[in-house]
């Protein structure tokens, strides 16, 4: 793990923002910490960036009690990104990239490839005032993973991104992942978590109520539904071909000569004992496991509290 936080409790003059949460980050993974807002993940952010110390608790990262020289092996983008208006671009990207140990040098070469691969050019002289929130974002979000840190925290980092920019981010992120960096995010959006996340903790009411593999958890939820492409002239009923228990939550065309049916299949059967019923009837193109999307899980956990 290059990250664990341990029991940790947080309490403001008059909530408890955090309440013996614990996570565990593996080395290399994109790892989202979610829940919705006011649940408490910026406050255990603050806390992995020693901006503010937990009442108790610990943390470790990669092997050792977080300690200030751990600082710079980890790269944050907060959500509210302060820069100096009145200053331009390029000058501040330098100066900021240089705060973080690069040379002079160093933080010319790596900020112009950078902005070349975004796009950005031109903003060079511009004032930081002229740019917009999406812009300013962007430049932050470079200033962040410039000095290559081990660790990048990125808290709410798609929120004033518009969609396109928002893919760039993402592809961002899997390349920093591919490079080995690990990566927390927080997200009060479960939108991207499949597409995203290798590991998540879900944080309601500054307790973590679900966390784990995001494949592992999809599993552990799963509803035993099933997608079934199967070939036919005409789209068959195949409610009245199924044993009972079974039920076909919905049916629709694929294509010309082929249905699609979704099935979900009583807990005490097999999708073998589907296919068996089922091919005395039409003839099986596919069929597919449907795991429960992460929002469906989130919202499930959620509410049961
Ligand atoms: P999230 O990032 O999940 O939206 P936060 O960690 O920002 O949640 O906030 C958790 C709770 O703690 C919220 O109810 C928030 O109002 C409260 N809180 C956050 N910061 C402070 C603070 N400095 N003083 C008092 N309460 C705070």
């Amino acid at each position: 793990m290059i990250l664990e936080a341990k029991n940790i409790h947080k309490a403001y003059a008059n909530h408890k923002a955090l309440d013996d949460v614990s996570i565990s980050v593996p080395q290399g993974s994109v790892f989202g910490l979610l829940g919705p807002n006011g649940a408490g993940k910026t406050t255990l952010i603050r806390n992995i960036n020693q901006i503010i110390a937990p009442d108790s608790g610990e943390i470790w990262f990669d092997g050792e009690r977080l300690q200030p020289k751990h600082i710079e092996q980890i790269g944050y983008l907060p959500e509210e990104r302060g820069l100096y208006k009145k200053m331009k671009v390029g000058e501040q990207a330098m100066y900021l990239a240089q705060l973080k140990g690069l040379s002079e040098k160093q933080a010319m070469a790596k900020l112009k490839e950078w902005f070349e691969k975004f796009g950005m050019e031109t903003w060079w002289d511009k004032k930081v005032e002229e740019l917009s929130k999406g812009m300013a974002q962007k430049v932050q979000f470079i200033v962040t993973i410039l000095h290559d840190p081990k660790l990048l925290i990125f808290d709410e980092p798609f929120s004033g991104f518009d969609p396109v920019n928002v893919e760039l981010l993402k592809a961002e992120m899997m390349n920093l992942r591919e490079k080995g960096t690990t990566i927390i995010f927080s997200t009060h959006n479960m939108g991207s978590v499949e597409e995203l996340c290798d590991e998540i903790a879900l944080i309601n009411k500054s307790r973590v109520v679900l966390s784990g593999n995001v494949k592992d958890i999809q599993r552990q939820y799963r509803n035993q539904t099933y997608s079934l492409t199967y070939e036919g002239e005409t789209e068959k009923d195949l409610k009245p071909l199924l044993p009972q228990g079974f039920t076909v939550l919905e049916s629709k065309p694929h294509g010309h000569g082929f249905y699609n049916a979704k099935i979900q299949i009583p807990t005490d059967s097999k999708i073998n004992h589907l296919l068996t019923e089922i091919t005395k009837h039409v003839e099986v193109t596919g069929i597919q496991e449907i795991l429960p999307s992460m929002n469906d899980i989130f919202i499930q956990t959620v509410t049961k509290k």
